[in-house]
C-alpha cells in the first residue's frame, strides 16, 4: 500500500527545486559546487531545518548537512546526494542550453538533471513533506549533500565523519532507474612502467627495448583478465582487467627508454582489495625472474573499493516494498556496475546503505540529459514511505 503521507508530496515544488538546481552550474572539475551549496543552505534554513555548512575537506567548496530531528528512539535515515556535475561538453550538441532547466514532454532537461540534482530534489521534497506533516519522528532524518563525487574526492566520507552518525541507514540517491543497488563493483587504476635502455636503432641490440618486453607482459595481462572473469559475483557479474593506455617511444630511430601501460581493474565485493595489487605484482615478479633485464614499477593511481550489504537487511526489505507499492513492479535487487559514494557509508562509516534513485543511468553524463518529472514524484513517494516506516 502506498503511504497515505505520499499525498503530501508536492510535484510542482519538487519540479521547480530541481530546475533551480540545474540552473546553478556546479561543474567538477574544477569543483564549483559552492552556488548549489548556498542555495540548499538558504532553502533549508528558510524551511527551519537545523543546517551545518561543512568546510572540510575543501575550504572553498562547502558541503551541506541538515537534520529534521527525531527523539532518538530509532537510528537515523541519511539521504545523500552529490552536488557536482560533469562538464557539459560541446554546447552545440545540446538541443536546449545545458543549464536552462527546460521542461519538455514531462521531463526536465539539463546537465545534472538526472545525475543527480533530481535525487537531491527528491531528498529535499521528502524532508519538507515530513516536516509539514507535523508527525513526530523517532529517528533523525538527515540530508547530506556532498562535493567531489564525480572525481572520487572524499566529500561524502568527510560529511559522514562530521555528522557524527555511526548507525542507521543511508540512501545514495543516484539514478538507478528504481533498481535497488545493494552491491557495487570497485575500481582500481594501475600503471606499470617498464624501464628500457635507449640505443640508436642501428645498434638496437645494445639497448633494452621495453616494447619487446611488453609483448610478453601484455599476453600475461590478457591471460589474467581471462582468469579473473571466472570470478563472478551474483549481482555484480565478472571481475575484469582491461588495458586502456599504452605509451612508449620518443623517436622513430631510438630504442625507447620506457613504456607505460595502464590497467582498469573492476573488482567484485568478494575480492579483497589487496589482491588487486598483489596479483599484478606476482605477474611482474614472474616475468623478472625469466628475464634479468625486465625492470617494472607498479603504481595504483586510483582505488575505489567495492562495497555490499546483505539484501536481507530489514531496511532493504522496507524500501523494496515501497518500490513495489509505488511502481507496481517487484523491486529489482541489483549490483551497480559503477562506483558511487555508497562505499563511504558501508566501508568508511560502517552504516549500511543502498544506491537507489530516480532517473536512468544512460542519461548520466550524456548530452541532452533529462529526468522525467513523474519519476521524481514516484521517487519521492518511495523514499517518503521508507522514511515513514524507519522513523515514525
Ligand atoms: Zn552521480
Amino acid at each position: 500500500m502506498v503511504s497515505p503521507l505520499a499525498s503530501v508530496i508536492d510535484p510542482s515544488r519538487l519540479t521547480s527545486i530541481v530546475q533551480d538546481l540545474v540552473r546553478i552550474p556546479s561543474v567538477n572539475p574544477p569543483g564549483s559546487e559552492r552556488g548549489v551549496a548556498d542555495y540548499l543552505l538558504n532553502l533549508l534554513k528558510e524551511w527551519g531545518f537545523q543546517t551545518r555548512r561543512i568546510d572540510v575537506p575543501f575550504r572553498d567548496r562547502p558541503q551541506v548537512l541538515a537534520v529534521l530531528p527525531g527523539s532518538n528512539k530509532r537510528p537515523p535515515l541519511i539521504l545523500n546526494g552529490h552536488m557536482d556535475v560533469v562538464p557539459e561538453g560541446d554546447p552545440e550538441e545540446w538541443t536546449d542550453p545545458p543549464y536552462a532547466g527546460t521542461i519538455r514532454d514531462g521531463c526536465i532537461y539539463g546537465r545534472g538533471s538526472c545525475d543527480m540534482k533530481g535525487g537531491i530534489g527528491v531528498a529535499l521534497e521528502v524532508a519538507r513533506a515530513l516536516q509539514l506533516s507535523g508527525m513526530p519522528l523517532e529517528g533523525d532524518l538527515v540530508l547530506a549533500f556532498a562535493v567531489g563525487e564525480e572525481t572520487g574526492e572524499p566529500g561524502t566520507k568527510t560529511l559522514l565523519e562530521e555528522s557524527g552518525y555511526t548507525d542507521g541507514f543511508g540512501i545514495v540517491l543516484e539514478p538507478t532507474g528504481f533498481k535497488l543497488g545493494v552491491a557495487e563493483k570497485g575500481l582500481a587504476w594501475l600503471r606499470i612502467t617498464l624501464k628500457g635502455k635507449p640505443a640508436h636503432c642501428s645498434i638496437a641490440e645494445q639497448g633494452i627495448n621495453p616494447i619487446d618486453q611488453f609483448l610478453t607482459l601484455g599476453k600475461a595481462i590478457k591471460a589474467y583478465d581471462e582468469k579473473i572473469r571466472k570470478r563472478v559475483h551474483p549481482l555484480c557479474g565478472p571481475a575484469k582487467c582491461t588495458m586502456t593506455i599504452l605509451r612508449s617511444g620518443t623517436k622513430e630511430n631510438v630504442v625507447p627508454e620506457s613504456l607505460t601501460v595502464t590497467l582498469d581493474r573492476r573488482m567484485n565485493p568478494d575480492e579483497p582489495v589487496e589482491t588487486v595489487r598483489e596479483e599484478i605484482d606476482q605477474i611482474l615478479t614472474g616475468l623478472a625472474s625469466m628475464d634479468p633485464a625486465f625492470s617494472a614499477r607498479l603504481e595504483v593511481t586510483r582505488l575505489y573499493e567495492p562495497a555490499e550489504i546483505s539484501p536481507d537487511l530489514p531496511q532493504v526489505g522496507i524500501l523494496a516494498r515501497e518500490i513495489e507499492a509505488v511502481t507496481g513492479k517487484e523491486a529489482e535487487i541489483w549490483g551497480t556496475p559503477y562506483s558511487t559514494d555508497v562505499r563511504n557509508f558501508i566501508n568508511d562509516a560502517g552504516i549500511p546503505a543502498v544506491t537507489f534513485g530516480p532517473g536512468q543511468i544512460a542519461q548520466a553524463h550524456a548530452f541532452n540529459e533529462f529526468v522525467a518529472i513523474e519519476d521524481l514524484v514516484r521517487g519521492a513517494r518511495i523514499i517518503l514511505g521508507t522514511a515513514e516506516r524507519l522513523l515514525l
